[in-house]
């Protein structure tokens, strides 16, 4: 490791100088370019780099806790940043989530729902905040899911690298783009990175399995292919936890991670070796989690327990941020309101017409005399809103959880409700179908419903939904009739999904 280690002592020098500089009065950074931004602003006129691993659960990351060494580049990372251990996404599928982490708003409140979900057209955004605050950004994305152009506002650079919508080990090459921009770009830039390969299928370098797995890898069975289309039959024989399959599936989702672990190592030592380190914030998270049977699914976007939603989310800017451990709850909406204010663009106003408002809040405190992370325990929401899927809400409150279903499809009806398309609009209307409460600090693998069991805690959790639906009704962005995309997949959909195996 070269790169972003060594710029460490100049980059703890260059923050005290900062702020010896900055201050109150505050015209200049510590490589004395003009600030952009509010002078004040512990991070005025610093780069920023947002990394989302797609499909990464926080419980497989070293720092995690996870029993296998996965992540040994973010463990350091993380050791020098602010760790939230309770983060959730705002849905389990992506392009839900990553509208929700883009615009600092929830799904039902900024519309941005369903299959072919978009951030609207206006409305707060980080890539448009940040143009606008006078910011080069790039957009630079493994996956194509997100080519919608309400995903890229305000981007000034725009690629989405494969061609396919399954390629894996593409995540060095991520890396290099990302570098490659990062060298040509004046100051300050945004560098929106999407990589992809923890998503399946999984196929990592043998080298990555061969680190990973205790025993020699097996045949492997792709998910999409082998696995989900004969899910029942596989269940029959075994297949499941502790099964040599199963836990070599498992091995290869691991194996994944560790290559992309490797490969933004490599894009910090490229940018250690630009020296732009030294003013650069970097926040990394993933756009939801990956689920292993622990609630008969597999793969994401079915449901909204923790294995699907609970995600990384590290802030990392040595000498500003102190190193922390940050235990109270928070979600990904309130990632945009703590950029802009650690940053100092000015903050979209509740109530104005164009930007309504923020769904989360900032995560810091900014002194003086130092950053620190503030968070305040308060209700988070989660929502999976596909239609042709299952249509689900969570209210998460200190160690409660409650879920409330409009469409569930359990697992074995997976693919036949899938194919069914959407249900009549009715159908997702009214009060919800069903209903689940869970106490994550007693049962964090959710198994045990306690509906009955705590009725003024239902009424509290019931009430902070009912709320968050009426907001959302007020604001015209609730989806009262299943939107176009809700039917049945369009002709492009249909061939990926026939592709990843969800359609004969
Ligand atoms: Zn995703």
């Amino acid at each position: 490791m070269r790169g972003p280690w060594a710029h460490l002592l100049a980059k703890l020098a260059c923050g005290a100088l900062f702020i010896a500089l900055v201050g109150p009065l505050g015209v200049t950074g510590c490589d004395g370019r003009p600030e952009v931004g509010h002078a004040a602003a512990p991070l005025a006129g610093w780069n920023l780099i947002v990394v989302v691993v797609d499909t990464l659960r926080a419980d497989h990351l070293g720092y995690g806790g996870y029993r296998r060494a996965t992540s040994p580049f973010l463990d350091r990372l993380a050791a020098q940043g602010v760790v939230f251990e309770n983060a959730i996404s705002n849905s389990s599928f992506t392009r839900e989530s990553v509208a929700a982490l883009l615009t600092g708003r929830l799904p039902s409140r900024s519309g941005s729902t369903g299959w072919h979900a978009v951030p609207p057209g206006n409305g707060p955004h980080l890539g448009a905040l940040l143009h606008a605050a006078g910011y080069r950004t790039a957009f630079l994305a493994n996956t194509l899911m997100l080519r919608a152009a309400g995903f890229t506002r305000g981007f000034d650079e725009v690629q989405h690298l494969p061609r396919r919508w399954d390629v894996s080990g593409a995540g060095p090459l991520l890396s290099r783009r990302a570098a490659s921009f990062v060298r040509g770009a004046r100051r300050p830039f945004l560098l929106y990175l999407h990589y992809l390969d923890p998503h399946a299928p999984y196929e990592p370098a043998p080298a990555d399995l061969a680190r990973v797995a205790e025993t020699p890898p097996g045949p492997a069975l792709d998910l999409y292919r082998d696995v989900l289309p004969r899910l029942a039959s596989l269940l029959r024989e075994g297949f499941g936890p502790g099964e040599a399959r199963f836990e070599d599936l498992k091995a290869r989702y691991d194996a994944e991670i560790l290559g992309t672990d490797a490969a933004l190592a490599t894009l910090f030592d490229d940018l250690g070796t630009l020296g732009v380190l030294e003013r650069t914030l970097v926040v990394v998270t993933a756009d939801h989690g990956e689920e292993f049977l622990e609630h008969g699914f597999l793969d994401h976007g079915w449901t909204l327990h923790q294995e699907s939603i609970r995600v990384p989310l590290l802030f990392w800017a040595p000498g500003i941020l102190a190193p922390a451990r940050v235990t109270e709850l928070v979600s990904h909406v309130d990632v945009l309101p703590s950029l802009l204010s650690l940053l100092g663009v000015p903050m979209p106003k509740a109530g104005d017409a164009t930007t309504d408002g923020l769904d989360g809040s900032s995560l810091f405190e900014l002194g003086p005399p130092a950053v620190r992370p503030r968070v305040t325990e308060r209700p988070q929401i989660a929502e999976l809103l596909v239609a042709q899927r299952q249509v689900l809400r969570a209210v998460l409150l200190d160690d409660w959880k409650y879920v409330a279903s409009w469409r569930w499809l359990d697992p074995e009806q997976r693919f036949e409700g899938q194919r069914a398309g959407a249900p009549p609009a009715a159908e997702l209307r009214g009060p919800p179908r069903r209903e689940s409460l869970y106490r994550l600090s007693e049962d964090p693998g959710e198994t045990r419903d306690r509906l009955d069991e705590a009725p003024a805690v239902l009424a509290r959790l019931r009430e902070v939904l009912a709320a968050h639906l009426s907001a959302s009704r007020a604001a015209g962005s609730l989806p009262s009739e299943p939107a176009p995309d809700a039917q049945a997949p369009d002709a492009q959909e249909a061939e990926r999904l026939r592709a990843l195996g969800y359609l004969e």
